[in-house]
């Protein structure tokens, strides 16, 4: 049966993973639940002259650890991302691939010197979840300004952003899931 698995990677809210369960589950049309059983460490992926997490080899990693999950495998984290040629990612998924893995950490208010706003925060942490994982369902970034497959580099872009499909990028979803299952 497939599914979309949510992975813990320490250190992480479980409340916020919680409640991405109810619109995973309606963005995609499939069941979606937390690993409840291993939180992974991210220590093998830290660089400490940037101080930062390296989200390749974190999807490396999920993708050895789950070799037989039937369907997405989304990492979600608080620690700071990288890949080498950016000076941080939101995240980064593999296109019509497995896994995706996504950080809260640049999707925080108080990294503009603003209080902390949990309720927004969650909204951005959500789209950027269907973002990354849309990725692995096939979908590449989408011009339009209100999809939320259109390509985000700051929290300002998120909040610009709907956090659902436009019609053409839900479509090609619907394809994606019906020959999958
Ligand atoms: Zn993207
Ligand atoms: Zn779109």
């Amino acid at each position: 049966m497939l599914s979309i698995l949510i992975v813990p990677i320490r250190p992480v809210d479980h409340a916020e993973l919680t409640s991405l369960i109810a619109p995973l589950t309606s963005a995609f049309e499939q069941s979606v639940s937390i690993e409840e059983s291993h939180y992974v460490d991210p220590a093998f992926a830290f660089d400490s002259y940037r101080n930062q997490f390296n989200s390749t080899s974190i999807i490396a990693a999920l993708l050895e650890s789950y070799p037989t999950h039937q369907g997405k495998i989304i990492g979600i984290t608080t620690v700071d991302l990288f890949v080498p040629v950016l000076t941080y990612v939101f995240g980064e998924a593999q296109l019509d691939g497995k896994v995706a893995v996504l950080s809260s950490f640049r999707l925080r208010e108080e990294l503009f010197g603003l209080d902390p706003n949990p309720e927004l925060e969650h909204i951005r942490l959500l789209k950027e979840a269907v973002h990354e994982l849309g990725h692995t369902f096939g979908l590449i970034h989408c011009h339009r300004p209100e999809c939320v497959m259109h390509s985000s580099t700051s929290a300002e872009e998120i909040d610009v952003k709907g956090k659902n499909f436009c019609e053409e990028c839900d479509q090609t979803i619907r394809e994606a899931t019906s020959t999958m299952s």
